[in-house]
């Protein structure tokens, strides 16, 4: 009733950072860095059968076009100066989801010399996504928990 009441007067009212963050979870842009085997698991959820487009997701090949980072799989030492430059490359505001326990942690690698424990020690994550590997489900459930921490954001601090 309500809805049809301000539809007939031709006009809604909200906040903009309500407007904003809706805009911006319904087309998310990702840089996907894939760096072992959770990578594979990343492409599924991007495939016809579970196909993230059809929540906006669509992978991006440059850093400069992406407004979020998947980073699947085990992060060691030499590729953590570049997981940062390409970080850094991608425009504010910018989301990070960390999948898998390599990602998370270390994992398996987590006493290994060469394995940063964490990617979290490199760049600033806002999702952990558990599992070894997470299956393409739990990439997109935390992709779905991610929308809702946008939401809940003050985007125009940010
Ligand atoms: Fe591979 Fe498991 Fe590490 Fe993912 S969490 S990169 S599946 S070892």
């Amino acid at each position: 009733m309500l809805i049809e009441g301000v539809l007939n007067e031709g006009f809604v009212t909200t906040e903009v950072d309500k407007l904003v963050n809706w805009v911006r979870t319904g087309s998310m842009w990702p840089m996907a860095f894939g760096l072992a085997c959770c990578a594979v698991e990343m492409m599924h959820a991007g495939a016809s059968r579970y196909d993230m487009d059809r929540f906006g997701i669509m992978f991006r090949a440059s850093p400069r076009q992406s407004d979020l980072m998947i980073v699947a799989g085990t992060l060691c030492n030499k590729m953590a100066p570049a997981l940062r430059k390409v970080y850094d490359q991608m425009a504010e505001p910018r989301w990070v989801v960390s999948m898998g326990s390599c990602a998370n942690g270390g994992g398996y690698y987590h006493y290994s010399y060469s394995v940063v424990r964490g990617c979290d020690r490199i760049i600033p994550v806002d999702i952990y996504v558990p599992g070894c590997p997470p299956t393409a489900e739990q990439l997109i459930y935390g992709l779905i928990q991610l929308h809702s921490k946008i939401k809940r954001t003050n985007t125009i601090a940010r």
